[in-house]
């Protein structure tokens, strides 16, 4: 690899923002809702988690379940209206952004807390070249004049592995391939050395080779930087390769929480046990996938109880009829929201036959 022209993140004594004892994000509780003509939705019921320096955390959820919301309402890009926060805290550092002003804000957008669309296209301004938009990033946030941003531009189209970044650097986007334009949108958000990158469906818009391209650039970016990465997916088979962990959003609120092998071997949620029965199996090709039955919720009238219960084989009275109990801890890194998680556990053997199936795919990779 040639040396890098781009500084690596500055030593810690330096930055402003200082994680304790390791933990850069938390998000504790947090509540989000649209409230629109039709009624108010209630998009974000309560999510909690954290992110460690150098942990990739991949959240996984159907489409609807609040992802991307989570990561407007921690980078403070809100829709607002019709979106706004009703509670909790997204701490960075220790200290809680959402109750910080805007130009504290700003300064953390970008700087600290990255984040890379699943739509690099309509991220990108189509009337500029993308060298002198990355370089922008180094002229309006370090001063850099503009020879000096547009070789810092090159260096890191070059990290991002475009082939010819030199002569290209004066491209538009559309002369770019898709699986190109999601490097450049990458390229972008690293320009200032963030500690957290949140990746929103990075790679829904490309095919499957291109994909895995793109996750293994995430990944080497992420060891490199020890960034904590944030990975949005709705196809666990993207990410379970890169991820440390896997929160599983359902209806807004995070249902289970485990390492990724963990979950692959005994999921403790009954909705992770069907994302992952869902998953095609390597030797039953051409076959449905076992989809879940039924459809999320409408998250203007979420269902009394646990949300997920008109979907659930396992559902009990107490289901239809008390809510769900918060995420509650299992074992070291392991938390489930289901009142029957322990029994789950039990009732179910080891799932050992989809960690092989898992395993099988990622040797074929
Ligand atoms: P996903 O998990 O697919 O990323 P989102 O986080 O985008 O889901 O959206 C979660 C829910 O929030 C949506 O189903 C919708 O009800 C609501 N929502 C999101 N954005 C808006 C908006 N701009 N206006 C109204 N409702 C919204
Ligand atoms: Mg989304």
């Amino acid at each position: 690899m040639t040396e890098s022209f781009v500084e690596t993140r500055a030593v810690e004594a330096e930055r402003s923002w200082v994680p304790t004892d390791g933990v850069l994000l938390e998000v504790d509780q947090l509540q989000v809702e649209f409230r629109t003509k039709e009624g108010v939705a209630h998009a974000i019921n309560g999510v909690s988690f954290d992110l460690r320096e150098g942990e990739t955390l991949a959240i996984l959820g159907e489409s609807g379940s609040g992802k991307s919301v989570t990561a407007q309402a921690i980078m403070g890009i809100l829709d607002t209206p019709p979106g706004y926060v009703t509670g909790g805290e997204v701490r960075y550092c220790g200290t809680d952004l959402l109750s910080q002003d805007e130009e504290i804000r700003r300064s953390v957008r970008g700087a600290e807390i990255a984040m890379v669309f699943q739509d690099a296209l309509s991220a990108l301004n189509p009337v500029f070249p993308v060298g002198w938009q990355i370089a922008e990033m180094f002229r309006k946030h370090r001063g850099m004049n503009r020879a000096d941003s547009l070789e810092q531009a090159v260096r890191l189209m070059e990290r991002v592995q475009i082939p010819g970044a030199r002569q290209r650097v004066k491209a538009f986007p559309h002369q770019f391939s898709g699986g190109m334009r999601q490097r450049i949108m990458i390229a972008m958000s690293i320009a200032l050395d963030p500690a957290i990158l949140i990746a929103d469906e990075p790679t829904t818009a490309l095919d499957v080779t291109v994909q895995a391209q793109i996750m293994q650039l995430l990944a080497e970016l992420q060891a490199e930087r020890k960034m904590g990465l944030i990975l949005i997916t709705h196809d666990l088979g993207v990410v379970a390769d890169v991820a440390d962990r896997i929160a599983v959003m359902y209806a807004g609120k995070i249902v289970e929480s485990a390492e990724v092998f963990e979950l692959y071997a005994q999921p403790q949620h009954p909705y992770t046990k069907g994302l992952l029965e869902s998953i095609p199996r390597l030797d039953q090709k051409g076959q449905d996938l076992a989809a879940i039955g039924g459809l999320p919720p409408n998250l203007m009238h979420i269902p009394d109880g646990c949300a997920f219960h008109p979907r659930c084989k396992y559902a009990q009275d107490i289901c239809r009829e008390e809510p769900a109990p918060l995420l509650r801890q299992l074992g070291k890194s392991r938390h489930s929201a289901c009142h029957f998680a322990e029994d789950l556990a039990v009732a179910e053997p080891t799932n050992s036959e989809l960690a092989d199936t898992t395993q099988q795919g990622r040797e074929l990779r």
